[in-house]
């Protein structure tokens, strides 16, 4: 931060989001997890009847697991066993990379880590809740975070949940170059910002503020028509302060995710050039708008799930899909009636609404939810990549729901969970 570069006023806003900044940074480190299971074993060799690699699924691949990280993925008969190896034969079960959850907001709302891990989120991007440099995955949840999210004054959600932990109001583009700035020194991974002027049929966040609802359940199948704005509505970061957003978080070599659910949130975000939608849009967005984003390869987190009484998601998911856009999984951790763990619902929305195909959707949640993270090799399994592994019984393909309670976790090489039978 540079605070003798800015006007007085700016820097009263800086201290007071330094100092917010600070607190949050003191709540984080009281509440680190410490959640080591077991010492990672020397080397560990996995034999299961399918391998999911993030990719591909095969069959009749082991998988050797040395010093937290993936050492070898080739067939069964070919591994030499030693007296020192662990062997885990896990039958006719399936194994995949731990999943990667691109949307919580878990310190927000107190969820225990372990939780979350030990069904089967061996990584999750909380998009929203305090800033710090990413941490875990040796035997603990990986985190990383965007920090709390930028909006305009009063704008949300500080407007419904207030700011502590969660949001930061910006009213000026130098202050929220500044505020950009500050997030990325403390770690943040990715910039979240919120367009949401509230009042979108079916949205969680408009069950509890009496807006005039905007008017998608009638767009038709083209949705040729703007959001209306009722007077009521909450404010939003103006075009010309999110592009100073975009402009710093992209020097530093930073992606923004926007949430945003209706069409003039989206037109923001499209105009100021965003990476990253945070929601599938709750409202029907005009075909027009998918299609600049697909131009503009924005990339979609879903939160399907929790959103699943929109009544433009489906529509949106679909066309999405049809324009070949990308589609990543994110379920939305700390909302309601999502799983503090795999969502199969998420996946199941996935393939329902846009017409993913069962690997497609576990690509989503693995190896390109890793690329997108910029891991290097993170959500695959092959040599050098951490060694985040969840196992289920069966074949996904005939057991969604499975995924929600894995048989075994590890994360780092560590065994967090093991219900399957040893053979060593
Ligand atoms: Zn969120």
């Amino acid at each position: 931060m540079e605070p003798n570069r800015l006007s007085n006023r700016t820097s009263d806003c800086l201290r007071s989001a330094r100092d917010f900044l600070a607190a949050v940074t003191i709540v984080l480190f009281s509440a680190a997890p410490a959640l080591v299971q077991e010492p990672a074993s020397a080397s560990l060799l996995l034999h299961a009847a399918r391998v999911f690699d993030g990719n591909e699924m095969h069959n009749g691949l082991s998988v050797l697991v040395k010093n937290g990280r993936i050492a070898e993925i080739k067939p069964r008969a070919s591994f030499k066993t030693d007296a020192a190896m662990q062997i885990i034969d896990l039958g006719d079960a399936t194994l995949l990379p731990g999943f990667i959850e691109l949307h919580a907001h878990l310190s927000y709302q107190k969820i225990a880590a372990d939780t979350v891990l030990k069904h089967g989120i061996t990584t999750i991007r909380d998009l929203g809740g305090p800033v710090h440099q990413p941490y875990g995955g040796e035997g603990d949840l990986r985190v990383l975070t965007s920090g709390p999210i930028i909006t305009a004054p009063h704008g949300y959600p500080i407007v419904n949940l207030g700011a502590a932990n969660i949001a930061i109001a910006v009213a000026g583009e130098e202050e929220a170059r500044a505020v950009v700035r500050s997030l990325i020194d403390q770690g943040a991974v990715v910039i979240k910002i919120a367009l949401e002027p509230g009042g979108e049929t079916g949205a969680p966040w408009s069950s509890h503020h009496g807006h005039a609802h905007h008017d998608s359940a009638h767009a038709g199948p083209h949705g040729a028509q703007a959001a209306s704005h009722s007077p009521a509505a909450w404010p939003m970061l103006p075009e010309a302060i999110v592009k100073a957003i975009v402009e710093e978080a992209h020097r530093h070599r930073r992606k923004v995710s926007a949430h945003v659910a209706e069409t003039s949130g989206v037109r923001i975000a499209l105009n100021a050039g965003v990476d990253e939608w945070a929601h599938m849009p709750c409202d029907a967005i005009p075909e027009s708008l998918l299609k600049q984003a697909k131009a503009q390869n924005v990339i979609i987190i879903g939160t399907l799930d929790t959103l699943s009484k929109c009544a433009g998601i489906t529509r949106n998911a679909a066309i999405w899909a049809e324009l070949g856009g990308e589609l990543l999984y994110g379920a939305e951790i700390a909302h309601p009636d999502i799983p503090w763990g795999i969502d199969a619902q998420e996946l199941m929305l996935m393939m329902h609404m846009a017409k993913m195909e069962l690997p497609d959707a576990l690509r989503a949640a693995t190896a390109k939810a890793g690329q997108h993270l910029g891991v290097p090799l993170l959500g695959t399994i092959q040599p050098g990549a951490p060694a985040d592994l969840i196992a289920i019984q069966g074949n996904p393909a005939q057991h969604l729901k499975r995924l929600e309670y894995p048989g075994l976790v590890i994360s780092g090489g560590r065994i967090v969970v093991n219900h399957f039978v040893s053979a060593d």
